[in-house]
Parts: C-alpha cells; sequence; structure tokens
C-alpha cells in the first residue's frame, strides 16, 4: 500500500515539473496548466488517505473545506477578467501563506501540549513556517488591494520607511525567537501579529511599476513556507511543490528585476514615487501633442511597408485584440509586413500581452520580443502604440529623476510615425508623464482602443 501512495507522490511531482515546463511558453501554457493541476489534485487525494489515521476520522470537515476551497478557486477563476489576473494571483498566493501560517500555529500549541517540547529543529521549523506564511499572507492582502486600487500607495506609506522596515524585521525575528525559547499562546499571538505586520508594512512602500515583481517575490516566499510545512508533516509532495514554487517564483523575480534593469534591492528599499503626473488636459510644459483621425491613420498604413503593433495594458481593457489582428490581415494582403512588439511588463502580468494574442491565434513568428523590436524600429514606417504607456516612455531613458529611468522600453520613437491609441492624457501605471506624446513624429489618437482601430479598418476599406 505504502509503495502505491508513494507513486502516487511521484506521479504528482512529475505532473507538477511538466506543468511547469509546459508554462514556459504560450502555445504549452494551457496544457501545462492542467497537468500541475491534475498533479494536485493526485497529491491532494493521495495526501489525505496516506497514512489513514492521520485524518483522525475527520474526513467530513476535510472533504467540507476541500468543496467550498475548490468552489471559491473555481468561481472566481471564471469569473476573473483578464485585467484582473495579477490580483486573483495575489489574493490566491496570500491564503496559500495564510493556510502554512494557520498550520504552523496549530502545530506549535500541539507541541507544546505534548510534553516533550524543546528549543530545537522541530520548533525552529515550525516558527519559520509561521513567520513566512504570516509575511506572505498579509503582504499578499495588500498587494491585491493595491492592484484593485482599493488602497492607494500615498495611504500605506509611512516617511523613512526602509529604517522603520528594517527595524520591524529585527523586532519580528525578536518575537518569534522569544516565542521559541518561552512557548506560550501568548508568545505565539504576539509572534504571529508582529510578523503579519511586517508583511504588510514590507509591501507598503512598494507599488506602481514594481508591484508585479512584489507579487512574484511574494509567490516564492509562500512556496517556502509550504515545503517548510511539508517538513512538518513529513509529506515529500508538499515539500517538493513548495521547493518548485519558490524557486520557480524566485526565477520569475529575477527576470523581471532584468527586465526593468532594476536589482531586487533597489525594488525592494527603493519605494514608490511618481514624478511629473500628467495633467487631464492635451497640453502640458512639454508642449502641445497632436491628435489625429481614423483616416489619416488609415491613408498612413495603407502606403506604408513595415507596421509594428506595441500593444499595452489599454489594449486588454479595451479588448483590441480581435481589431488588432482584423486589421494585420487587411494590411498584410496589402504586402504590409505587420509585427507585434511585446514589452516583458507590458499589461498587469508577465505574459499578459502574448496571452491576448494568442487569444485571436496572431502568430508567434509574428512576435518580437523587446531587442528584436528595437532593433526593427529604425526602418519602420509607423508604430501602433495600442493602450501601451510606461513601456514606450523614453523617460526610462534619459530622465534620471524618473521613477522608470533604468527600465528598457520599446523606442517606438525611432520609427518614422507614431501613433498613439489612448482615451485621454491619463498617465499609466507608474503614474509618470510620457514625453514620447510630445514629439515631433507622435500623433494620439483618443478613443477606446478597439473602436478607434474599427474605425481606421472601415476607413481602409474605402481607400484603394
Ligand atoms: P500602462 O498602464 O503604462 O498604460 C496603459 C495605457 O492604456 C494608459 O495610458 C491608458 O490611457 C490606456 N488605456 C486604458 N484603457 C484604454 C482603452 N480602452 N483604449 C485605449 N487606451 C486605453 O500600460 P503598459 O502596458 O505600457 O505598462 C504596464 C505597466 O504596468 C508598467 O508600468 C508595468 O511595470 C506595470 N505592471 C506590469 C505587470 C506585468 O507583469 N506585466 C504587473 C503589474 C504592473 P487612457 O486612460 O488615457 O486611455
Amino acid at each position: 500500500m505504502t509503495v502505491f501512495f508513494q507513486l502516487a507522490y511521484l506521479v504528482g511531482a512529475v505532473l507538477f515539473i511538466l506543468g511547469l515546463r509546459g508554462l514556459s511558453d504560450p502555445k504549452t501554457a494551457r496544457g501545462g496548466n492542467l497537468r500541475a493541476a491534475l498533479g494536485m489534485g493526485i497529491a491532494i487525494i493521495a495526501s489525505l488517505l496516506y497514512p489513514l489515521e492521520n485524518s483522525h476520522g475527520n474526513f467530513v470537515w476535510i472533504i467540507v473545506a476541500l468543496v467550498i476551497g475548490s468552489a471559491i478557486g473555481w468561481i472566481s477563476s471564471s469569473k476573473v477578467k483578464m485585467t484582473g489576473m495579477p490580483q486573483l494571483v495575489s489574493i490566491f498566493n496570500g491564503l496559500g501563506g495564510g493556510s502554512a501560517m494557520l498550520l504552523a500555529f496549530v502545530e506549535f500549541l500541539k507541541f507544546n501540549d505534548s510534553g516533550s517540547y524543546s528549543a530545537g529543529l522541530t520548533s525552529l521549523t515550525i516558527l519559520f513556517t509561521l513567520l513566512v506564511g504570516s509575511i506572505s499572507f498579509s503582504g499578499s492582502i495588500l498587494a491585491y488591494l493595491k492592484l484593485d486600487g482599493k488602497i492607494k500607495d500615498k495611504h500605506v506609506t509611512l516617511p523613512k520607511h526602509t529604517i522603520v522596515n528594517l527595524l520591524l524585521l529585527v523586532v519580528t525575528i525578536g518575537t518569534v525567537g522569544y516565542a521559541m525559547f518561552n512557548p506560550s499562546m501568548m508568545s505565539l499571538v504576539i509572534a504571529t501579529v508582529i510578523s503579519l505586520i511586517y508583511g504588510f508594512s514590507f509591501v507598503a512602500p512598494i507599488g506602481g511599476a514594481d508591484m508585479p515583481v512584489v507579487i512574484s517575490l511574494l509567490n516564492s516566499v509562500t512556496g517556502i513556507s509550504a515545503a517548510t510545512a511539508g517538513f512538518l508533516y513529513n509529506n515529500q509532495i508538499m515539500i517538493l511543490g513548495g521547493i518548485l514554487v519558490g524557486a520557480s517564483g524566485t526565477i520569475l523575480t529575477v527576470l523581471m528585476c532584468r527586465a526593468m534593469n532594476r536589482s531586487l534591492m533597489n525594488v525592494l528599499i527603493g519605494g514608490f514615487s511618481a514624478t511629473g503626473v500628467a495633467a487631464a488636459g492635451t497640453s502640458t510644459d512639454q508642449g502641445s501633442v497632436q491628435p489625429t483621425q481614423p483616416i489619416d491613420v488609415a491613408i498612413l498604413l495603407n502606403y506604408s511597408e513595415k507596421v509594428i503593433m506595441v500593444p499595452g495594458y489599454g489594449m486588454a481593457v479595451a479588448q483590441a485584440q480581435k481589431q488588432a489582428k482584423e486589421l494585420d490581415e487587411i494590411l498584410t494582403k496589402k504586402g504590409v509586413d505587420v509585427y507585434y512588439g511585446i514589452h516583458p511588463v507590458a499589461g498587469r502580468m508577465p505574459g499578459h500581452m502574448n496571452v491576448l494574442l494568442a487569444e485571436v491565434d496572431i502568430s508567434y513568428d509574428k512576435l518580437l520580443d523587446l531587442d528584436d523590436c528595437n532593433s526593427e524600429l529604425g526602418d519602420t514606417d509607423i508604430v501602433l502604440v495600442v493602450g501601451a504607456n510606461d513601456v514606450v516612455n523614453p523617460a526610462a531613458l534619459d530622465d534620471p529623476s524618473s521613477s522608470i529611468y533604468g527600465m528598457p522600453v520599446m523606442e517606438v520613437w525611432r520609427a518614422k510615425k507614431v501613433i498613439v491609441f489612448k482615451r485621454s492624457m491619463k498617465p499609466g501605471y507608474a503614474g509618470i508623464q510620457n514625453p514620447l506624446f510630445f514629439k515631433e513624429n507622435t500623433n494620439m489618437l483618443f478613443g477606446d482602443a478597439g473602436k478607434t482601430l474599427k474605425d481606421i479598418i472601415n476607413e481602409i476599406k474605402t481607400l484603394d
């Protein structure tokens, strides 16, 4: 029987790894997700049943919790819009950290009540799980509230937050250490509450464009807490699953920092400061913008040879990928080369633009990554910036006072003509003005990107 369950763990582990592998490419991501989910299903059932005496006859409770959890997961995942995915990831991640925290809390009390408590490896593992799980829980909940716009950065940031956080970290480790050597309900509650406060305070000064990095970091922290919780129960699949989440979260964090040309430390202690927030009009001290109309863009496109579309978060909001594809097909038929420039942090989650474009079956051969796109821009006739803003902001290269200074961007202004699709002069996610809009070769096409793209398509159809 034991062999059977060990085999189930092995199959689960292999499915996790194959799942992760599938997630590395948009073509195989859906299958990868399903494989990982199947692995998780097998791991849950095997952990439930083996060894049977571990259930303590609590099957009714366990099954009720499983049904409620699965229903919440299923309903919220099916309802979530693509633009709300980072929030969903944050909240799911927080729940993982929260459950590790609760497990550790209960195990600590059990260990203390057993009469055999000693300050050693077991209590250290339990308290480490509690610490990491609590930080991940409260940090993820704050990340969710910020991403969902329920809390603004300025409402949770203290002056000298870096120093406050450093002191709080020392206090947190101190209270956890105290609980280890003076086990009691009171010392445990204090350690938990202080760890929760630290998680909150750790995420508070990070904001704007740095949020994806912090979510990925918290994800890896949750993985670590799941792995250490696995040690408590001597459950190999929990250890392995936790390590895989921890490692992949860490790799993603490093890759995102690289994409923004920032060190992790800089992201964590840098704080978020928007500079030069834009006015809502069409004229600022940077000069005036040049608005254009669909008919003029249609004429330009009709006589172009090479066009690159740079999609951003606004394309997801407008759900304009269908219209983008339709325009692409019309232009391609006219002999125009059409490509898409994909910035690694365009949108609100890694791979967001790839997912949008895959939804309408845009060929992967047409997708250019940041470096390839930048090397193509010099001889491009027209760049259509569809709902992107921060990822095409030249201030990242030439304004050291900008909060996104140093982040590699799509250098769209090097093309002969740039058309920016957006609804107003409001800034993007980082809350900063974009000098691209004021450049001589840039025209602004105001309106919902889905509608303006459709208008261009209709105009092009009348030209020949
Ligand atoms: P931005 O958020 O910088 O800009 C999006 C632009 O889209 C806005 O200027 C907005 O202008 C416009 N827009 C919104 N709705 C519409 C619409 N219906 N039609 C036309 N335009 C619209 O997006 P980017 O993709 O350029 O940059 C992503 C930002 O998000 C970066 O700062 C990145 O660091 C951050 N981020 C990235 C994550 C990731 O993992 N990819 C996760 C979290 C944050 P207007 O309102 O005037 O229409």
